[in-house]
């Protein structure tokens, strides 16, 4: 009966030396010696060299082989004389004593068997080969580890795996909807799901209790760095849970995938309020890797003698800084117009520096401060000798924040002050609402959200100051996945929908269903996405 493989590759390392094995591959390298002919073939499981003696009869056939060729070898597993300790199999080798090519092919359009710097388009359109590269498998088969390790602690968590409809109803979340037009009913259209958050809060409703899944969602978006069309989310819901059920059970869930992934965890997962992380790190996914975290300076430049930030402290204005470990050597004039030039369109208009030297403090700005107010400066942004304080100041608090957290990340990157070790944190607390730009409110996370239970008040005298039981997971100033507790009493989900401006008719025509259902007996629920 015919084989093409007795062995993958990798399993040749427990072979017994001197075996007869055959093996099955593409052609990895061929090396001509002239008269000794080195052939590496290569399967999915790794590399391992060829040989055929100079007088042996299979030397033409090894020597008609050509790169990426198909063939199924036989021969015998021996030591190899100049042994390669660097590579896995470099101490073995097969003498060949039978080729069968399989099939031939074109010589590759873009290389294989080596790590090269090809054009991305390049890349794309010979996807196939590109894929063949053991180090673009390498990322396929961490996916997919991190995957089933994920689908494994949900079911020993006792989730239930569903899949829910492609082509379905709008479920509106902010972004645009792919639509696909309908061949039975003309001129009418499914929408592709932007995420399957109305099916799994249905599935609370219909008393699954633990639903997840791994699956894809569609979002007409302007393309990102790290925003696709469409993209793989692994997305849950649970009932009868509080913010924190969610948040352990998820901590449980991303330590199993770290594991897989051979990534240390972190011995807890700190949680910080959205307010905490703006007055901090000017950003709602702080970057956890380094310091220079944003001190408030407002009080300290009320009282001063420069100027401009006195009268915009008494005015109500923000001043806030950062503090650049070891800035003053790397921080010139020049670098300082270019963090100018990064924060001027969102209304900076100058950032004030102060290098802290030896014997003094300096800076342009440094000539309206006294000694006292320069030194209590020092100490308020703890800093030391060689560092440098970068100070910004506008009449919008959240301008200064966000535009000193831009900073904050600028100035990590060119300086290298991020450490190597993973940092997550839960950022909670968001706010349901904000400004639509419009004179009106939009829903922070989805309008499906629960105001947070102490801030129900506010719904109708200030709703932009309601905080929400919405949460972010963070890794590393990346968000990496978010949820939140839901509404389940359609009341409220109702009066929701009318601060978010949708008239009676639009509720009943995008949300009826829905607004109905909660009303057969929706238990408590909330869940999370992660992707
Ligand atoms: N559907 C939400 C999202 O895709 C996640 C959630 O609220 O569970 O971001």
């Amino acid at each position: 009966m015919k084989t093409y493989r007795s062995y993958p590759v990798a399993e040749l390392g427990s072979v017994e030396l001197g075996s007869t094995v055959t093996l099955a591959g593409w052609v990895n390298r061929v090396r001509d010696l002239g008269g000794v002919i080195f052939v590496e073939l290569r399967d999915r499981t790794g590399i391992l060299q060829l040989v055929a003696d100079p007088s042996s009869p299979i030397l033409g056939d090894l020597q008609s082989l050509r790169q990426e060729w198909v063939i199924s070898v036989t021969g015998v597993l021996r030591q190899r004389e100049m042994p390669n300790f660097s590579i896995p199999l470099g101490d073995m080798e097969l003498g060949v004593t039978n080729v069968e090519i399989l099939n031939t092919a074109l010589s590759p359009a873009i290389p294989i068997s080596e790590e090269s710097s090809v054009d991305e388009v390049l890349r794309m359109k010979y996807r196939y080969l590109d894929l063949r590269k053991p180090s673009s498998y390498a990322r396929f088969k961490l996916r997919s580890d991190v995957s089933q390790a994920i689908r494994h602690y949900l079911e020993s968590e006792v989730f239930l795996e569903v899949e829910t409809p492609i082509l379905t109803k709008s479920t509106p979340e902010g972004a645009r909807d792919y639509l696909v037009p309908s061949r039975v009913h003309p001129g009418e259209f499914y929408a592709l799901p932007q995420s399957p958050q109305l099916f799994k809060q249905l599935l609370m409703m219909s008393g699954f209790e633990r639903y997840f899944q791994i699956t894809r969602c569609f979002r007409d978006e302007d393309l990102r760095a790290d925003r696709q069309p469409e993209f793989t989310q692994v997305d849950l819901e649970m009932s009868f849970v509080t913010q924190s059920d969610v948040i352990s059970l998820v901590t449980g869930m991303l330590k199993e995938a770290f594991r897989v992934a051979g990534r240390a965890f972190p011995a807890s997962i700190p949680s910080m309020t959205y307010a905490d992380a703006m007055e901090r790190f000017g950003v709602d996914r702080p970057d956890l890797r380094f310091g220079s975290e944003l001190t408030e300076l407002t009080p300290l430049f009320a009282t001063s003698e420069f100027k401009v930030f006195a009268d915009l402290a008494i005015s109500g204005g923000t001043i806030k800084g950062i503090c650049i470990p070891n800035g003053a050597a790397v921080i010139s004039r020049k670098v300082i117009d270019e963090l100018q030039a990064i924060v001027q369109p969102m209304g900076i208009r100058g950032v004030s520096y102060f290098h802290i030297q030896e014997d003094a403090i300096t800076g342009p700005a440094v000539k309206f401060l006294t000694e006292a107010e320069l030194a209590t400066l020092k100490t308020a942004m703890a800093a030391s000798t060689g560092d440098t304080l970068l100070v910004i100041a506008h009449p919008q608090r959240r301008v200064v924040q966000e535009a000193l957290g831009k900073l904050r990340l600028e100035v990590a990157s060119r300086f290298n002050l991020r450490q190597n070790d993973d940092k997550l944190v839960w950022v909670v607390d968001f706010p349901l609402f904000d400004d639509d730009g419009k004179g009106g409110i939009t829903a922070v996370h989805h309008p499906f959200t629960a105001p947070h239970p102490e801030d129900i008040a506010l719904l109708e005298t200030d709703p932009l100051r309601v905080r929400s039981l919405a949460y972010d997971i963070v890794w590393n100033g990346t968000e990496i996945g978010g949820g939140s507790i839901r509404i389940h009493d359609s009341k409220l989900q109702h009066r929701i929908f009318q601060l978010l401006q949708l008239t009676d008719e639009d509720i009943s025509q995008k949300f009826g269903f829905f607004v109905e259902a909660l009303q057969y007996g929706t238990p408590p629920h909330g869940g999370l996405a992660i992707g």
